[in-house]
C-alpha cells in the first residue's frame, strides 16, 4: 500500500479552500468547492478513467469498469458498488489557506504553531495515545484541517488508482461520487441515484479506524419566528413588544439535560443553535435529534408546550413555529440489506482493525441516499475533531481505510461467486 502517495493526495486536497455556506440559494453554495472537483476530474482522467464528469449541479461522478473475465463465476452477478465522499468543508471555521502540518507525535498536548492558544489536548482526545510514535496531520491552528472529508476523498482517489494499476484486485463496476454542500445539508439535493447506477454504496466520511456507521440521527429543524412591536423606548410603555426578550425566554426554557453538551450515545436532544433579531422580530433555530424517528414528535410537542407557556407570558407577541424534515436514521432500512453491512464488517477485519458499529450523532450523505433507495453505510477516514481548528488526522487510520476499501470490492466479488 503506497501510504506516501495517499498522504500526498490528502495534503494536496486539504490546501484547497472548499468551504460551503449556509442559507445560500445557489447550488453548490460556493463555487470554490468545484476547484477541488475539477482537480479530481483531471487526476481521474490522468489515471485513465474515461467515464468521469462534473454534472450541471457540481457532482463529480466516475465509473471504473469491472475487470472480471467472462469466465469468472461472479461475472454479471457482482453488484455495482458506489463510493461517496464530500468535497466541501464546514462553514463553522475558515478553510482558506489551510497549512497542514505533519507531526511525529510523541505524546502529550499539541499546541499549534499558527496560534499557540489553540491546543489539541491529550485529555480531550483519547485517540491520540494510539498514535504515539506515529505521524498525524493537523492544521496550523488558524483554520480547520478539512480531513472531513478530504481524507475520504483521498481514500477513494487512491482506491481508483489501486484498482486501475493492479489487475490482481478483482472487482465489478465501481462508481465514484464526490458531492458538494454536505456540510450545509445539501449533499444529495440534486443527486440522481438512477444515473449514478450503483446498487449499494459506502460513504467514506467517518472517524477512527474500525468505526462503522449504519445508524444516524433522525433530524428535523424548527424555526421559531417571534414578531414584536418596535417603538421609541421613550414612549414605549404598554406598547412595545420586545421580540428579543420573548426569543430569549423560549431558549431559556429548552431542556438543559437534553442538549448536545449534556447528552451522548443514543440520547436525543433539542439544540437552539441560532438566535438573532431585535425588538421588532427575532428568530430562533432549533435542531431536533433522535435515533428513533417517532421521538421527533415528542421533541416537537415539547417545543410547542414551551412556546404556549411563553405566549401566555407575552400575549401580544406573535410566535410561529415551522418544522422541516432534515434527514432520517438509515438504520432500519440498512438492516433490510444485511449484505451491505456484513461485507463492510469483513473488509474492516481483513484490514486488521477491530470493527464496531457506532451510532453517528449527526447525518451523512448516506442517510438521504439510503432513504432515496441506495443503501449507504459509512466507514472511517482517520480524521477526528471535525469542524474545528483542532481537527487532526491519523495517517495510519487513513491507510487502514484504503486497505478496507480495497478488500471491500474483492469481498463482493467473492460473495457473488457463491
Ligand atoms: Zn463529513
Amino acid at each position: 500500500m503506497n501510504k506516501k502517495n495517499l498522504l500526498d493526495r490528502f495534503l494536496r486536497y486539504a490546501r484547497i479552500d472548499t468551504q460551503s455556506q449556509e442559507d445560500v440559494e445557489s447550488y453548490p453554495s460556493t463555487a470554490k468547492q468545484l476547484d477541488l472537483s475539477r482537480l479530481l476530474l483531471k487526476e481521474l482522467k490522468a489515471l485513465g478513467v474515461k467515464a468521469a464528469k462534473i454534472d450541471k449541479n457540481g457532482y463529480l461522478v466516475a465509473t471504473i469498469p469491472s475487470n472480471l473475465p467472462k469466465t469468472d463465476d461472479a461475472f454479471g452477478k457482482v453488484p455495482i458498488l458506489g463510493f461517496v465522499a464530500h468535497v466541501d468543508t464546514s462553514p463553522e471555521v475558515s478553510g482558506a489557506g489551510v497549512k497542514p502540518q505533519v507531526i511525529a507525535y510523541k505524546g502529550g498536548d499539541i499546541p499549534l504553531p499558527g496560534d499557540t492558544t489553540v491546543v489539541i489536548k491529550a485529555s480531550e482526545n483519547p485517540g491520540l495515545k494510539d498514535n504515539i510514535g506515529k505521524d498525524i496531520v493537523t492544521s496550523d491552528g488558524t483554520t480547520l484541517l478539512g480531513a472531513d472529508d478530504k481524507a475520504g476523498v483521498a481514500v477513494i482517489m487512491s482506491l481508483a488508482e489501486r484498482l486501475l494499476s493492479d489487475p490482481k484486485i478483482a472487482h465489478g463496476d465501481i462508481k465514484l461520487a464526490f458531492t458538494p454542500d454536505e456540510e450545509v445539508g445539501g449533499g444529495t439535493k440534486f443527486f440522481n441515484i438512477k444515473a449514478f447506477g450503483a446498487q449499494y454504496a459506502y460513504t467514506v466520511d467517518g472517524d477512527k479506524a474500525g468505526e462503522l456507521n449504519k445508524e444516524t440521527f433522525s433530524a428535523d429543524t424548527a424555526v421559531v419566528t417571534v414578531t414584536g412591536r418596535d417603538i421609541h423606548p421613550g414612549s414605549a410603555k404598554d406598547i412595545m413588544i420586545n421580540a428579543a426578550r420573548v426569543a430569549c425566554e423560549i431558549v431559556a426554557r429548552t431542556p438543559k439535560g437534553m442538549a448536545p453538551e449534556t447528552s451522548e450515545g443514543y440520547q436525543p436532544y433539542m439544540h437552539p443553535y441560532v438566535i438573532e433579531g431585535g425588538v421588532g422580530q427575532a428568530v430562533v433555530k432549533i435542531l431536533f435529534r433522535d435515533f428513533k424517528t417517532e421521538g421527533l414528535v415528542a421533541l416537537r410537542k415539547r417545543l410547542e408546550d414551551i412556546v404556549a407557556d411563553v405566549q401566555a407570558l407575552f400575549p401580544k407577541a406573535k410566535i410561529a413555529i415551522k418544522v422541516t424534515e432534515s434527514y432520517r436514521n438509515m438504520g432500519p432500512i440498512l438492516e433490510k440489506t444485511p449484505l451491505v453491512l456484513e461485507t463492510l464488517w469483513e473488509a474492516a477485519t481483513r484490514a486488521g482493525v477491530a470493527p464496531s458499529w457506532v451510532p453517528i450523532r449527526g447525518g451523512t450523505d448516506g442517510s438521504r441516499l439510503t432513504e432515496m433507495g441506495l443503501p449507504t453505510p459509512n466507514f472511517w477516514t482517520g480524521g477526528r475533531n471535525f469542524h474545528g481548528k483542532t481537527e487532526w488526522l491519523s495517517i495510519e487510520d487513513m491507510g487502514k481505510s484504503l486497505e478496507a476499501a480495497v478488500h471491500l470490492v474483492q469481498i463482493w466479488v467473492e460473495k457473488s461467486r457463491q
